[in-house]
């Protein structure tokens, strides 16, 4: 190996000698990918194709002791770590020009213990992993919906899927974690130990070290759920998303909705004169007893008007994946969101006219319907402060070919910016552009916890190791 030009905490960079390299990968299981090596460039691809960044070093950690064996390196280097769990995060925050990154990809280990209902989840372990362990006992974690992502990145900013309404986000179902801090020991963080770290780690993010397992409180769901995916025209949205919206205010907490202004899917369903065309899609997953659900979910197929309607029973592990194939590896994606307080007539006029106008038949609008057990547990009890608007926007800017960029991105922010006057304010840091405005996202996620994550940032990560996908500067 050569010598490594490395990013420090202070910004600058570093030299590491091949002797500094040797010692570091004579401590291993797992193999440090330097630039010279064959792997490189396909270890530090993301799945999105935007992200072109050239880590100094990624370190394919095995486990624990590679964890604690990296982050001693890197103190003792003075060195910044980046993480990456799923590598799905949308502005490639596991990587930075430079910059030495812990890669957990083949920590994916699931235990379940199916008397307790609990999982205990490696680092580096996707939501397919997960669902598909948790599954055979007929059980489930509430995490997001698209099977490739990580549960690392999705769960320390929250957490929004489908079992939201009923057991609130990821977070709310964490029962402890195992964390290796900067000190480079391995810690146990629950509601008894370390309480202060479990409190930070729910909702701040890779601020505090790196989380080698998560153990999640499960619940009974499946085999078989109800989805609703009836499909309108997009000139019928004034009257379909009021009827979701009102319909899922008095509905039961097992049904959550997703309502999306996008294309109409190219599949037999759906009549190929239509295929491509602006609609609006009311997606939802009912998880409450199987029997019930046709009947739960039979109003939103039955508004009139409908192009085409996919729903229907399927398996919980396959509503877990149905919107898989919307998101493959190396297209180009920038994502946004605002949370909103109400869904009205002049809010759905301004959703779909920019619709109409989307640069990219791939991007969408998504309606996510928060509330119940989100909204159950207090502010103050993690840092994730924003937990009592009714709706999330997801603004979702995707497009194949990168010269398109400039103006999908210019999509996105404009619907973000159109849509200021309907919110209170608030930011969900899982869908946050590039992190643009880092203090007013800061702000905006944490509220007044932002002060008692900057202590506890202190406390374990005094000189920002760990910068996460967006720096908690630790308190003075
Ligand atoms: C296709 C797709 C679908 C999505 N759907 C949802 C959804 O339904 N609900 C939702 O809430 N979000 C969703 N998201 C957003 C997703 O939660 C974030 O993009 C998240 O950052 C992805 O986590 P990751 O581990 O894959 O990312 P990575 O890029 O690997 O990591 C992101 C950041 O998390 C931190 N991190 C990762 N692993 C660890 C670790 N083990 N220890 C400490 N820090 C770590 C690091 O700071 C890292 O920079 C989706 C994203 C995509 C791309």
């Amino acid at each position: 190996m050569d010598e490594l030009k490395l990013k420090t905490t202070d910004g600058g960079m570093t030299a590491v000698s091949p002797d500094g390299l040797a010692a570091l990968q004579s401590n291993l299981r797992g193999e440090v990918i330097t630039a010279f090596h064959e792997s490189y460039d396909s270890l530090r691809s993301v799945w999105n194709g935007l992200i072109d960044k050239k880590p100094g070093a990624l370190i394919r950690c095995t486990g624990v002791a590679d964890v604690m064996a990296a982050v001693r390196f890197a103190r003792q280097h003075r060195l910044s770590v980046f993480v990456r769990g799923g590598g799905h995060n949308v502005a490639g925050a596991c990587l930075a020009d430079n910059g030495l990154t812990l890669d957990l990809s083949r920590m994916r280990r699931v235990q379940v213990d199916p008397q307790r209902r609990t999982a205990l989840v490696q680092g580096g372990a996707r939501l397919g992993d997960l669902d598909h362990e948790t599954q055979a006992f007929g059980l489930a974690a509430p995490v997001g919906v698209v099977s490739a992502t990580g549960v690392a990145g999705l769960t320390l900013h929250g957490g929004i899927g489908w079992l939201l309404r009923k057991h609130g986000l990821s977070i709310d179902n964490l029962l402890s974690v195992e964390i290796v801090t900067s000190d480079g020991q391995l810690k146990k963080a629950d509601h008894h130990q370390n309480a202060d770290l479990f409190w930070a780690v729910r909702g701040g993010g890779g601020n505090f070290g790196v989380v080698t397992s998560f153990e999640f409180q499960l619940h009974p769901v499946g085999p078989q759920v109800w989805m609703s995916a009836p499909i309108y025209p997009l000139e019928h949205a004034h009257e379909v998303i009021p009827f979701f919206r009102d319909y899922l205010a008095q509905a039961p907490d097992e049904l959550m909705g997703l309502g999306v202004f996008w294309s109409a899917p190219e599949v037999p369903e759906v009549p190929q004169r239509w295929h491509g065309a602006p609609v609006v899609i009311l997606l939802s997953c009912y998880t409450g007893p199987f029997d019930r659900g046709e009947e739960i979910i039979a109003p939103l197929r039955r508004i009139g008007g409908a192009v085409a309607d996919l729903s229907g029973p399927m398996r919980w592990t396959d509503m877990q994946k149905f919107l898989d194939a919307d998101y493959p590896d190396g297209a180009f994606y920038y994502w946004k969101s605002i949370y909103l307080d109400r869904l009205d007539d002049e809010v759905i006029a301004v959703l779909s006219g920019h619709t109409a106008a989307r640069p990219s038949p791939q991007s969408s609008i998504d309606v996510w319907t928060l509330g119940r057990a989100m909204e159950r547990v207090k502010p103050s009890e993690t840092p994730f402060y924003k937990r009592d608007a009714p709706y999330l926007i997801g603004i979702e800017a995707n497009w194949q070919n990168r010269a398109d960029a400039d103006a999908n991105i210019a999509w996105a922010r404009s619907v973000f910016e159109d849509m200021k006057p309907f919110t209170r304010g608030g930011d969900y840091l899982n869908f946050p552009g590039f992190f643009e405005d880092r203090e007013r996202l800061l702000r905006g996620a944490y509220g007044p916890n932002l002060e008692r994550l900057r202590v506890i940032k202190a406390q374990y990560d005094p000189t920002n190791i760990f910068p996460g996908a967006l720096t908690i500067a630790p308190a003075a």
